[in-house]
Protein backbone atom coordinates (compact mmCIF):
# COMPACT_ATOMS: atom_id res chain seq x y z
CA UNK A 1 0.00 0.00 0.00
CA UNK A 2 0.97 3.64 -0.82
CA UNK A 3 1.87 5.50 2.48
CA UNK A 4 2.67 9.37 2.78
CA UNK A 5 3.57 10.59 6.10
CA UNK A 6 2.87 13.83 7.09
CA UNK A 7 6.36 16.07 7.42
CA UNK A 8 5.89 17.48 10.66
CA UNK A 9 4.35 14.62 13.20
CA UNK A 10 5.42 13.11 16.73
CA UNK A 11 7.36 14.30 19.40
CA UNK A 12 7.00 18.37 19.84
CA UNK A 13 10.17 19.85 21.58
CA UNK A 14 8.23 20.07 25.07
CA UNK A 15 7.32 16.41 25.06
CA UNK A 16 10.73 15.04 23.97
CA UNK A 17 12.15 17.58 27.05
CA UNK A 18 9.85 15.72 29.41
CA UNK A 19 10.83 12.45 28.23
CA UNK A 20 14.78 13.23 28.93
CA UNK A 21 13.99 15.16 31.82
CA UNK A 22 12.50 11.78 33.22
CA UNK A 23 15.16 9.28 31.78
CA UNK A 24 17.90 11.26 33.57
CA UNK A 25 16.25 11.52 36.65
CA UNK A 26 15.65 7.78 36.75
CA UNK A 27 18.94 7.22 36.39
CA UNK A 28 20.22 8.69 38.78
CA UNK A 29 17.19 8.25 41.52
CA UNK A 30 15.13 5.44 43.17
CA UNK A 31 12.29 7.04 44.03
CA UNK A 32 10.46 8.92 41.06
CA UNK A 33 7.28 9.57 40.36
CA UNK A 34 5.39 11.67 37.97
CA UNK A 35 1.83 13.29 38.97
CA UNK A 36 -0.16 11.74 36.22
CA UNK A 37 1.02 10.08 33.02
CA UNK A 38 4.35 12.13 31.95
CA UNK A 39 2.71 12.26 28.62
CA UNK A 40 -0.25 10.68 26.94
CA UNK A 41 1.15 7.38 25.44
CA UNK A 42 0.85 4.23 26.89
CA UNK A 43 3.42 3.06 25.37
CA UNK A 44 5.92 5.59 26.37
CA UNK A 45 4.71 5.13 30.03
CA UNK A 46 5.08 1.66 30.17
CA UNK A 47 8.61 2.13 29.16
CA UNK A 48 9.06 4.45 31.81
CA UNK A 49 7.28 2.51 34.35
CA UNK A 50 9.44 -0.25 33.15
CA UNK A 51 12.53 2.21 34.08
CA UNK A 52 10.98 2.72 37.16
CA UNK A 53 9.02 5.33 37.24
CA UNK A 54 5.66 5.15 39.70
CA UNK A 55 3.25 7.54 38.56
CA UNK A 56 0.84 9.00 41.48
CA UNK A 57 -2.59 10.57 40.88
CA UNK A 58 -2.63 12.51 43.93
CA UNK A 59 0.17 14.07 45.78
CA UNK A 60 -1.03 12.75 48.50
CA UNK A 61 -0.10 9.40 48.29
CA UNK A 62 3.62 10.38 47.67
CA UNK A 63 5.42 10.42 50.60
CA UNK A 64 9.09 11.14 49.85
CA UNK A 65 11.13 11.16 46.83
CA UNK A 66 11.25 13.13 43.85
CA UNK A 67 8.31 14.89 41.36
CA UNK A 68 8.43 15.20 38.32
CA UNK A 69 5.84 17.66 36.85
CA UNK A 70 5.01 16.97 33.01
CA UNK A 71 4.91 19.04 29.92
CA UNK A 72 1.12 20.53 31.24
CA UNK A 73 2.40 21.98 34.53
CA UNK A 74 1.06 21.73 37.39
CA UNK A 75 -1.81 23.65 39.31
CA UNK A 76 -0.35 26.51 42.05
CA UNK A 77 -2.01 24.52 44.54
CA UNK A 78 -0.35 21.14 43.86
CA UNK A 79 3.01 22.79 43.43
CA UNK A 80 2.91 24.19 47.29
CA UNK A 81 1.48 21.06 48.49
CA UNK A 82 4.88 19.67 46.80
CA UNK A 83 7.03 22.24 48.54
CA UNK A 84 5.29 21.92 51.62
CA UNK A 85 5.90 17.90 51.76
CA UNK A 86 9.65 18.56 50.82
CA UNK A 87 9.33 16.59 48.21
CA UNK A 88 12.02 17.11 45.48
CA UNK A 89 10.77 18.82 42.25
CA UNK A 90 11.78 18.06 38.76
CA UNK A 91 10.19 20.56 36.55
CA UNK A 92 9.62 19.41 32.90
CA UNK A 93 6.90 22.42 32.33
CA UNK A 94 7.53 23.02 28.48
CA UNK A 95 8.25 26.65 28.46
CA UNK A 96 5.34 27.36 25.79
CA UNK A 97 3.10 26.32 28.96
CA UNK A 98 4.84 28.59 31.14
CA UNK A 99 4.84 31.35 29.06
CA UNK A 100 0.97 30.95 29.20
CA UNK A 101 0.73 30.54 33.45
CA UNK A 102 2.95 34.34 32.90
CA UNK A 103 0.71 35.63 30.27
CA UNK A 104 -2.04 34.99 31.96
CA UNK A 105 -0.50 36.89 35.76
CA UNK A 106 0.61 40.26 33.92
CA UNK A 107 -2.77 40.68 32.17
CA UNK A 108 -4.29 40.06 35.42
CA UNK A 109 -1.90 42.93 37.06
CA UNK A 110 -2.70 44.64 34.12
CA UNK A 111 -6.22 45.26 35.01
CA UNK A 112 -7.64 42.45 32.88
CA UNK A 113 -9.95 39.67 33.57
CA UNK A 114 -8.49 36.52 32.18
CA UNK A 115 -9.99 34.31 30.06
CA UNK A 116 -8.57 30.79 28.03
CA UNK A 117 -10.00 29.90 25.46
CA UNK A 118 -9.61 25.93 25.40
CA UNK A 119 -11.03 22.74 27.51
CA UNK A 120 -11.65 23.17 31.53
CA UNK A 121 -10.83 19.43 32.29
CA UNK A 122 -6.98 19.46 30.90
CA UNK A 123 -4.57 19.60 33.26
CA UNK A 124 -2.61 22.99 30.78
CA UNK A 125 -6.06 24.64 31.61
CA UNK A 126 -6.20 23.55 34.91
CA UNK A 127 -2.64 24.91 35.54
CA UNK A 128 -2.99 28.09 33.94
CA UNK A 129 -6.25 28.57 36.24
CA UNK A 130 -3.81 28.62 38.97
CA UNK A 131 -1.71 31.62 37.63
CA UNK A 132 -4.21 34.08 38.66
CA UNK A 133 -7.22 34.85 40.49
CA UNK A 134 -10.71 34.02 38.61
CA UNK A 135 -9.48 33.23 35.25
CA UNK A 136 -12.59 32.14 33.06
CA UNK A 137 -12.42 28.95 30.63
CA UNK A 138 -14.14 29.63 27.23
CA UNK A 139 -14.74 26.13 25.45
CA UNK A 140 -17.92 27.56 23.78
CA UNK A 141 -19.73 30.25 22.44
CA UNK A 142 -21.98 30.02 25.98
CA UNK A 143 -19.21 30.88 28.27
CA UNK A 144 -18.64 34.17 26.13
CA UNK A 145 -21.97 35.39 27.46
CA UNK A 146 -21.17 34.76 30.92
CA UNK A 147 -18.40 37.57 30.37
CA UNK A 148 -20.51 40.39 29.39
CA UNK A 149 -20.43 41.77 32.28
CA UNK A 150 -16.44 42.76 32.62
CA UNK A 151 -15.30 46.02 30.91
CA UNK A 152 -11.74 45.01 30.11
CA UNK A 153 -11.05 41.46 28.99
CA UNK A 154 -7.48 39.56 28.22
CA UNK A 155 -7.73 36.43 26.08
CA UNK A 156 -5.35 33.89 25.52
CA UNK A 157 -5.94 30.31 24.39
CA UNK A 158 -4.43 26.96 25.41
CA UNK A 159 -1.57 25.67 23.41
CA UNK A 160 -2.87 22.86 21.35
CA UNK A 161 -6.49 24.15 20.34
CA UNK A 162 -6.64 25.01 16.58
CA UNK A 163 -6.25 28.23 14.83
CA UNK A 164 -9.60 27.94 13.42
CA UNK A 165 -11.32 27.28 17.00
CA UNK A 166 -9.19 30.32 18.14
CA UNK A 167 -10.15 32.28 15.89
CA UNK A 168 -13.92 31.47 15.72
CA UNK A 169 -14.38 32.21 19.40
CA UNK A 170 -12.32 35.44 18.78
CA UNK A 171 -14.64 36.69 16.31
CA UNK A 172 -17.87 35.88 18.72
CA UNK A 173 -15.88 37.80 21.53
CA UNK A 174 -15.94 40.53 18.80
CA UNK A 175 -19.48 40.84 19.23
CA UNK A 176 -19.68 41.85 22.64
CA UNK A 177 -19.61 44.70 24.15
CA UNK A 178 -16.18 44.91 26.08
CA UNK A 179 -14.78 48.36 26.11
CA UNK A 180 -11.78 47.00 25.68
CA UNK A 181 -10.01 43.66 24.19
CA UNK A 182 -6.03 42.45 24.87
CA UNK A 183 -5.79 39.25 22.95
CA UNK A 184 -2.37 37.36 23.21
CA UNK A 185 -1.91 34.38 20.51
CA UNK A 186 -0.50 31.63 22.75
CA UNK A 187 -1.43 28.61 20.28
CA UNK A 188 1.74 26.70 19.86
CA UNK A 189 3.38 27.11 16.28
CA UNK A 190 4.27 23.30 16.54
CA UNK A 191 1.12 21.93 17.36
CA UNK A 192 -0.05 24.31 14.55
CA UNK A 193 2.35 23.25 12.04
CA UNK A 194 1.32 19.77 12.87
CA UNK A 195 -2.32 20.33 12.79
CA UNK A 196 -1.64 22.58 8.72
CA UNK A 197 0.16 19.70 7.58
CA UNK A 198 -2.18 16.81 8.81
CA UNK A 199 -5.42 18.75 6.82
CA UNK A 200 -3.11 19.20 3.97
CA UNK A 201 -2.26 15.69 3.56
CA UNK A 202 -5.41 14.04 4.48
CA UNK A 203 -7.12 15.87 1.47
CA UNK A 204 -4.55 13.86 -1.08
CA UNK A 205 -5.17 10.48 0.46
CA UNK A 206 -8.23 7.45 0.18
CA UNK A 207 -7.86 6.72 4.07
CA UNK A 208 -5.86 8.96 7.13
CA UNK A 209 -4.48 7.79 9.92
CA UNK A 210 -3.48 9.50 13.52
CA UNK A 211 -1.46 7.86 15.88
CA UNK A 212 -1.21 8.57 19.69
CA UNK A 213 -2.88 8.22 22.85
CA UNK A 214 -6.97 8.69 22.96
CA UNK A 215 -6.82 11.00 25.89
CA UNK A 216 -3.92 13.26 23.83
CA UNK A 217 -5.74 16.92 23.82
CA UNK A 218 -3.48 17.82 20.53
CA UNK A 219 -3.63 13.95 18.95
CA UNK A 220 -7.36 14.46 19.11
CA UNK A 221 -7.36 17.74 18.03
CA UNK A 222 -5.79 15.94 14.82
CA UNK A 223 -8.25 13.51 14.26
CA UNK A 224 -10.94 16.45 14.66
CA UNK A 225 -9.74 18.36 11.63
CA UNK A 226 -8.64 15.67 9.22
CA UNK A 227 -12.29 14.33 9.83
CA UNK A 228 -13.68 17.22 8.78
CA UNK A 229 -12.17 16.92 5.14
CA UNK A 230 -12.02 13.16 5.25
CA UNK A 231 -14.22 10.68 6.54
CA UNK A 232 -12.01 7.72 6.08
CA UNK A 233 -10.11 9.25 9.27
CA UNK A 234 -9.41 6.60 12.05
CA UNK A 235 -7.57 7.82 15.38
CA UNK A 236 -5.54 5.10 16.99
CA UNK A 237 -2.77 4.69 19.18
CA UNK A 238 -0.59 1.57 17.42
CA UNK A 239 -0.80 -0.99 14.29
CA UNK A 240 -1.99 -3.80 16.52
CA UNK A 241 -5.06 -1.65 17.32
CA UNK A 242 -5.83 -1.35 13.52
CA UNK A 243 -8.94 -3.50 12.43
CA UNK A 244 -7.23 -4.40 8.53
CA UNK A 245 -10.03 -4.87 6.93
CA UNK A 246 -10.99 -1.21 6.47
CA UNK A 247 -8.00 -1.27 4.25
CA UNK A 248 -9.68 -2.91 1.49
CA UNK A 249 -10.17 -0.79 -1.47
CA UNK A 250 -8.05 2.11 -0.31
CA UNK A 251 -5.05 2.85 -2.43
CA UNK A 252 -3.35 5.80 -0.50
CA UNK A 253 -2.67 5.78 3.41
CA UNK A 254 -1.80 9.22 5.02
CA UNK A 255 -0.48 8.99 8.42
CA UNK A 256 0.22 11.59 11.28
CA UNK A 257 0.74 11.56 14.74
CA UNK A 258 0.53 13.87 18.14
CA UNK A 259 2.97 15.47 19.63
CA UNK A 260 2.84 12.57 22.58
CA UNK A 261 3.39 9.78 19.72
CA UNK A 262 7.46 8.44 19.69
CA UNK A 263 8.87 8.21 16.42
CA UNK A 264 9.10 4.17 16.82
CA UNK A 265 5.17 3.56 16.93
CA UNK A 266 4.99 6.02 13.77
CA UNK A 267 7.81 3.88 11.84
CA UNK A 268 6.18 0.02 12.76
CA UNK A 269 2.85 1.31 11.52
CA UNK A 270 4.67 2.69 8.30
CA UNK A 271 6.49 -0.21 7.72
CA UNK A 272 3.40 -2.45 8.18
CA UNK A 273 1.37 -0.12 6.00
CA UNK A 274 3.27 -0.40 3.36
CA UNK A 275 3.90 -4.00 3.11
CA UNK A 276 0.23 -4.87 3.24
CA UNK A 277 -1.30 -5.95 0.53
CA UNK A 278 -4.71 -4.17 0.25
CA UNK A 279 -5.85 -5.98 -3.10
CA UNK A 280 -5.47 -9.65 -1.40
CA UNK A 281 -8.25 -10.25 1.63
CA UNK A 282 -6.17 -12.54 3.55
S1 LIG B 1 2.61 20.68 21.97
FE1 LIG B 1 3.71 22.63 22.10
S2 LIG B 1 3.09 23.46 24.06
FE2 LIG B 1 2.58 21.31 24.14
S3 LIG B 1 4.39 20.34 25.03
FE3 LIG B 1 4.67 20.29 22.83
S4 LIG B 1 5.90 22.12 22.35
FE4 LIG B 1 5.02 22.38 24.40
Amino acid sequence: MKVIVAESSGFCPGVRNAINMAEKTLSKEENVHSLGEIIHNKDVVKKLSSAGLKIAKKINNIHSGTVIIRSHGATAEQISQIRHKKLKIVDATCVLVKRVQKIAKLLHTQGYKVAIIGDKGHPEVQAVLGSAPDISVIGDKKDIRKLNKFRKLGVICQTTQSPEHFAQMLAEIAQTNFAELKVINTLCKEAVKRQSCAVQLCKKVDIMFILGGLHSANTRKLAELCKTYNKKTFHLQNWKELDKTILFGNNIAGITAGASTPQWVIDDFVENLRRFDNKKRK
